[in-house]
């Protein structure tokens, strides 16, 4: 049995979006990693390390993203 981890509602284990509240945490990684390359690109050029740290927790954020589900498994 899995439960959106927002509402509470029953949602399918490999669900990508919570068919009640719409919850879709993958999404937001997704959004979150875009977010981080844009800041990086610029970082880049100017603070080179930061720019490379900013990539890699976008990267982070794109690999959570395609694993995250709103499900959490419940007894
Ligand atoms: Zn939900």
């Amino acid at each position: 049995m899995y439960r959106c981890t927002r509402c509470d509602d029953p949602v399918a284990p490999d669900a990508d979006a919570c068919p009640a509240c719409g919850y879709n945490p993958g999404r937001t990684a997704m959004d979150a990693g875009a977010v981080c390359l844009a800041i990086g690109l610029p970082l880049l050029y100017a603070v080179t390390p930061a720019g490379v740290l900013c990539w890699f927790v976008a990267l982070l954020a794109f690999g959570y993203g395609l694993l995250a589900t709103p499900g959490e498994r419940v007894a």
